[in-house]
């Protein structure tokens, strides 16, 4: 008997947590950081301690109370006494792996608190942009998914101290199985990449393994990745062989993207195992229809073409397939596409996989915007990446005095360069993100539209509110491409799968299910957060 426990991703969008046990056989489907309950209690001046380990999140129900998948050096003096009363407390000798949907936070981010020998299936892409944004980011102690730093001191009260985010600790690198490639196919550059970072050598540092599972039987279930389409590189669902039959988790999707052919082939290849049970993404459940991501292109294009200023994109992180979106626009209208460090060392790593994307140092319409304060004291891998590209650099001056040679990839958090930049008045400022989702989002974009006031920048698709909705105005619209299937896909996602069971998950709305599927020949089952259904 199949048992299924959800521990995160119920009527959330996000912070799924996925028990699946057979037997002896146990993994875990992603281990995503909660952003919505984290919101409920905290801000950025009130966080989680760092030097109190698991002890917060677990208090806080970010974390379920599961004695034995933790790290044991976040473990404070008598924790888990706390927690044992909890009805959905459990004990559990040993998780065999976490199988990874792909590299958002949302379904990575608490990998960060479990025990570094449970390994972490994913793809290559994933394994590789989860390192990118942990080696390029501030990297919080609840977020650091490819490697961490040890707690290891002796304290006389029982906690420990704080030392997660020193730089001086060498850190621990986790153990990562890739099922897509085998890792000897890699090029020197890519092993090089994987292996480097602020470790000693062994036993801190895990070369990448193979997904030596897939396709073998016996000690361990049979299990299938299928790449599928999403906004951020390398995302999978999975399929997992069980003793009730075929269970497949969807991960995030869309059907509408660069990559919507590797959704289909998931459909099919889903269908014909003939699933017991389908765990479905169900973001957009509510739309009706989606914007291609070649009509961001053709849409942001036009708007483009017709500036004859500074152009700034605001896009989502680590969208790389909107990245190349204005790259192409940036070579269809003669600029140059200015990227940050970040995105820049993304692509850099992405390149490492996937010959077919450009290379920085031989693009004539790439360059990199180096921040003017912060840059002046930049981290190691900033430091690499400004020698390694030298030719390529452009500083606010360079952009201030060519303005109608540049498109600018900025999002609200980079305004602060504006100051330095001093854009003309009648600057365009293109907006190919979501619209505000929480209150706090709201606030940005109310800070946002002040911003473009004081600059006098021009927003395009940006949204407005009005009675208190926000809305992009209509002869704007149709410049962002979800990273999520709109309803309509959804059904013929579940319905091209269909398996016995359908069980949503990453939704707010997952009655949406039960409405569309009365009556199909599938049961539509809404777990319970913490409850164990039997599959
Ligand atoms: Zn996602």
């Amino acid at each position: 008997m199949t048992q299924l426990t959800f521990y995160g991703g119920i009527n959330e969008i996000g912070g799924n947590k996925i028990l699946l046990e057979d037997g002896s056989q146990r993994f875990l489907l992603d281990f995503g950081f909660p952003y919505k309950r984290h919101k409920l209690f905290y801000e950025e001046y009130l966080k989680p301690r760092s030097g109190a380990g698991l002890l917060d999140p677990l208090a806080m129900g970010l974390l379920p109370p599961l004695e034995g998948i933790y790290r044991e050096d976040l473990e404070t003096a008598n924790l888990w006494s706390a927690f044992r009363s909890n009805p959905s407390y459990r004990k559990l000798e040993h998780v065999d792996g976490i199988l990874l949907s792909h590299a958002h936070l949302d379904h990575s981010g608490h990998i960060s608190f479990l025990k570094d020998s449970i390994p972490v299936y994913s793809t290559a892409a994933t394994a590789f942009v989860a390192k990118a944004i942990q080696d390029s980011g501030k990297s919080d102690f609840d977020q650091q998914v490819c490697y961490f730093n040890p707690v290891s001191f002796d304290c006389p009260t029982g906690w420990k101290q704080e030392a997660f985010l020193s730089s001086n600790v060498p850190k621990q690198q986790r153990q990562f199985c890739i099922a897509d490639v085998a890792p000897s196919d890699l090029s020197a550059n890519a092993v090089q990449f994987w292996s480097s970072g602020f470790w000693e050598k062994t036993p801190r540092q895990r070369e990448l393994a193979s997904c030596a599972l897939l396709g073998h039987t016996g000690c361990v279930l049979n299990l299938r990745c299928f790449p599928v389409d999403h906004s951020i590189p390398g995302a999978c669902a999975w399929g997992i062989e069980t003793s009730s039959g075929w269970i497949v988790y969807s991960g995030d999707l869309r059907l509408h993207g660069k990559r919507a052919e590797s959704t289909r082939r998931f459909m099919d290849e889903a269908a014909a195992l003939k699933p017991r049970a389908l765990i479905l993404e169900g973001t957009n459940v509510r739309r009706v229809s989606n914007v291609a991501e070649h009509e961001v292109h053709e849409n942001a294009l036009r708007a483009i073409a017709d500036s004859h200023g500074l152009v700034i994109a605001d896009f989502p992180a680590r969208d790389v397939d909107r990245l190349l979106t204005f790259l192409q626009i940036a070579r269809d209208t003669g600029r140059k596409l200015a990227i940050l460090p970040k995105d820049a060392y993304l692509l850099k790593t992405m390149r490492l996989l996937e010959q077919t994307v450009p290379d920085i140092a031989h693009n004539g319409n790439i360059v990199i915007y180096q921040d003017t304060i912060a840059s002046k004291s930049p981290n190691l891998w900033m430091r690499n990446l400004f020698q390694e590209y030298n030719n390529k650099i452009v500083l606010a001056s360079d952009v201030r005095t060519s303005q109608d040679q540049f498109i600018l990839c900025f999002s609200f958090f980079d305004l602060n360069e504006l100051p330095s930049i001093r854009p003309n008045p009648g600057s365009l400022y293109l907006f190919s993100s979501s619209e505000p989702h929480d209150e706090e989002q709201e606030i940005d974009f109310r800070r946002l539209h002040n911003w473009l006031k004081v600059f006098e920048l021009t927003p395009f698709g940006l949204p407005v509110e009005r009675d208190g909705e926000w809305q992009i105005p209509d002869e704007e619209r149709g410049l962002h491409a979800s990273g999520h299937a709109c309803g309509t896909d959804l059904i013929n996602v579940a319905r091209a799968v269909k398996p016995e069971i359908l069980i949503p998950v990453h939704s707010e709305y997952p009655n949406f299910y039960i409405e569309n599927f009365l009556a199909s020949g599938t049961t539509v089952f809404l777990p319970n957060v913490g409850e164990a259904i039997q599959i």
